[in-house]
């Protein structure tokens, strides 16, 4: 197949193009624009795309074409829960096992030898892999706890503007949920709300429930007063359904919360009776907490027995958190640690393996909003993935024509980043050295 046969680049202006493609009908903003263009039993129309200077000018449906597109184009993904601090240390820090425990266990040694080269090349790697795989934006969460942490900042923020052309990057800190009440904690708020970075923290059972109450209520008071936003890890178990939840609700059911808080994982809720799911997925909506589902990592880490297959599996109910009017999206999560050995920052992969695990279909608009326009949100992304006149030619090219091959076949895939595609873009002479020294 000629890749590139329905292409027709126009000399000039420069990011400009015209590419007749196949678009999910739930991706495309203007129903007008479309109005009468049939749609296959898969939810793809066939559309010509338009766009000069990186903006899309024009889209309209192709009709009575003899052959149908033989691409699939999707908005460059967000992805909103990661990890680039650690990720690819599973060489020098794995987890055989793979249990909860012994992930963490890993994880605090490996982070306390984490030298400075070691954490470049953990965010250069995600960065250069997330890039060609076609992600525009990553919130991730950064350990922050150690000695190390102001150094470790200090770095990424080097990073974050280096890359600021080609990904979007919000970082999370990550540390204990009491650490927000030493004095180190207030220095790091300060810091991470200055920059417009989140406070983050972990509940997972066994917790004194006083106690995390009082530091909760903490973190979501000085998350106030900082005007700064929360993602939390929140209920990674198979055991004490939804118990750090039900504290967080409790929270703030006493203080004037005015910032948005993000739940992530929420994986024992799902344990919950239907009943129960449907009574905080109800309170979730009122107080505009959002989801990030993490079917990979709960899937290989919770509930593990030996030689014993968990069979009901914890994870967020994303179905009825959505009923209730919750923003649900899907995140990866770990990639190559000790959390989880596998993923590569690849949001194709993501989809072909958590959609079979979360019951998601791509084309049902709820099934694919996670992966797209809901994860824009969750980062409270200017454009949310939504292709009309106007918005930001950033698109990924996907080699098919229809989901199920998309999904099978690993497709060749391009990748357009404001209106202009990929290899054609000029290497930063870092993104070159880097290639070089790992490659
Ligand atoms: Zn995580």
């Amino acid at each position: 197949m000629n890749f590139a046969k329905n292409v027709e680049l126009i000399a000039s202006p420069p990011k400009s193009g015209r590419i007749d493609v196949l678009v999910p009908r739930c991706l495309i903003g203007n129903g007008k624009d479309v109005l009468g263009t049939s749609i296959d039993q898969e939810g793809l129309s066939s559309i010509q795309i338009e766009w000069r200077d990186g903006v899309i000018t024009s889209i309209k449906g192709l009709k009575e074409i003899s052959k149908g597109p033989e691409e699939i184009l999707l908005p460059r993904f967000t992805e909103p829960h990661a990890h680039i601090d650690k990720a690819f240390s599973w060489s020098r820090s794995s987890n055989l096992k793979g249990t909860y425990q012994e992930a963490l266990a890993a994880n605090l040694s490996e982070y306390e030898l984490r030298s400075k080269d070691e954490l470049i090349f953990s965010v250069e790697n995600s960065l250069n892999l997330a890039l060609v795989n076609g992600i525009r934006a990553i919130r991730s969460h950064i350990d922050s706890f150690g000695k190390s942490a102001m150094r470790d900042w200090d770095l990424l923020e080097d990073v974050r503007k280096k890359w600021q052309e080609k990904i979007f990057l919000q970082f999370v800190a990550l540390v204990p949920l009491d650490f927000w009440q030493t004095y180190e904690g207030d220095l790091l708020a300060q810091r991470v709300a200055s920059n417009g970075d989140l406070l983050g923290g972990v509940i997972a059972p066994p917790f004194n429930k006083r106690r995390t109450f009082q530091s909760l209520l903490h973190l979501v008071q000085l998350a106030n007063r900082l005007n700064c936003d929360i993602d939390l890890h929140i209920d990674e178990s198979q055991s004490c359904s939804a118990c750090g939840l039900k504290l967080l609700l409790d929270v703030l059911g006493q203080v004037k919360n005015e910032i948005s808080i993000t739940c992530s994982h929420l994986s024992s809720m799902g344990l919950l009776k239907e009943k129960m799911i449907s009574h905080l997925a109800r309170k979730m909506a009122k107080n505009k907490l959002k989801v990030v589902a993490l079917p990979l990592t709960n899937s290989w880490l919770l509930g593990r027995k030996n030689r014993s297959t968990l069979i009901k599996r914890p994870m967020a109910p994303i179905f009825q958190l959505q009923k209730a009017g919750v923003v649900v999206t899907v995140g990866g999560d770990n990639s190559n640690d000790a959390w989880f050995p596998l993923s590569n920052f690849d949001p194709i992969n993501l989809m072909a393996f958590s959609m079979p695990i979360a019951h998601l279909s791509p084309w049902d608009r709820l099934g694919l909003s996670p992966f797209t326009s809901s994860a824009a949100q969750v980062l409270g992304l200017q454009w949310d993935g939504v292709f009309q006149k106007g918005s930001p030619a950033d698109f990924i090219l996907l080699d098919s024509n229809s989901w199920v091959k998309a999904l099978s076949d690993r497709p060749k895939r391009r990748v357009v980043v404001n209106g202009e595609f990929l290899n054609e873009l000029p290497k930063t002479k870092n993104q070159h050295s880097q290639m070089i020294s790992h490659d």
